[in-house]
């Protein structure tokens, strides 16, 4: 595809995308959305666009600590907001925790806990999750816009089936879809990029000189994802969008079946299932 076209026929599948949100009340120019900016083309491209279509942006970055790749994450984010002309919010984990994410997962997986055998991305995720959510509040976000693309939520879907645990796809969609259950305490998020292809936006960042840092995350070699994501790459985005697609016609179904008992974990607070969230479950915290 041509530069030009590229660039237009992204940004229109983009727009196709929000306006849904826009109909369904997901979304609207008024409330403040932040943007969770890992440092990735995705989460850069779905900052320069939701700032260019007029929506009330912020930035938000994770300072995971992890050496020289966190460090040129940070410079490329603070580039980006100054190039797109927006706020950011930086949570730097060793300066509020004490510890990086590298020393936080390595004493979960050196523990001889439940929690030992987890993948590096596994930990990460729930830990960032749990950031989002508690930062998002404090600095009253409406939404937390992520830049999860379409091959990265098609691996999503076939990883929860490749594990047995289908329900766990119950929530995925451009928006997250617990949010009447958790009464206004967790923010729902959104994927304005859902059905945009990951070659496609790589491109687009390339072509419109958009600052992005193009290295993989250094942690994240033993991924359970890397595996689906070979086998996935070699289908055509059309196979992607129809595992979605599918998807979405029983994820109704999937609802029903997953436990639905929302609760609040007795140690923090943050809506969850059972008595205490993922975090601190995965910290071993008591309530
Ligand atoms: P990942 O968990 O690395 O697959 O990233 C998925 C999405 O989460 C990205 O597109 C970003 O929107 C967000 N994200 C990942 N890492 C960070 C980070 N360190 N700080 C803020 N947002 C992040
Ligand atoms: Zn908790």
């Amino acid at each position: 595809m041509e530069s030009k076209e590229l660039v237009k026929e992204l940004e229109r599948q983009v727009k196709q995308s929000i306006s849904k949100l826009e109909k369904e009340r997901s979304i609207n120019k008024k409330e403040k959305i932040l943007v969770a900016l890992s440092g990735g083309k995705d989460s850069a491209t779905t900052a320069y666009l939701l700032k260019k279509l007029g929506y009330n942006i912020e930035g938000f970055h994770i300072n995971l600590g992890i050496g020289k790749y966190s460090q040129e994450c940070l410079e490329k984010i603070k580039e980006l907001c100054d190039f797109i002309g927006i706020k950011l919010h930086v949570h730097d984990m060793q300066q509020k925790t004490g510890t990086s994410m590298c020393y936080l997962r390595s004493n979960i997986q050196s523990s001889k806990g439940k929690n030992s055998g987890l993948k590096n991305c596994a930990i990460c995720g729930v830990i960032k999750k749990w950031i989002f959510n508690t930062e998002g509040k404090k600095l009253d976000a409406k939404k937390i816009a992520t830049g999860h693309n379409l091959d990265d939520e098609a691996q999503t879907y076939l990883m929860n089936i490749f594990k047995g645990s289908p329900q766990l796809s119950s929530n995925l969609g451009p928006v997250s879809k617990n949010v009447q259950e958790a009464r206004g305490k967790f923010i729902p998020r959104i994927k304005p990029l859902f059905f945009v292809p990951e070659e496609m936006i790589r491109e687009y960042t390339k072509i419109l000189e958009i600052p992005v840092n193009y290295d993989p995350c250094p942690c994240s070699f033993d991924s359970y994802r890397i595996q689906v994501r070979k086998f996935l790459s070699k289908m055509p985005d059309t196979d992607k969008r129809n595992i979605i697609k599918n998807f979405d016609k029983v994820s109704g179904k999937l609802n029903k079946i997953k436990d639905t008992n929302l609760s609040y974990c007795e140690n923090c607070g943050e809506p969850c299932r059972g008595k205490t969230c993922k975090k601190c479950q995965l910290l071993d915290l008591k309530s």
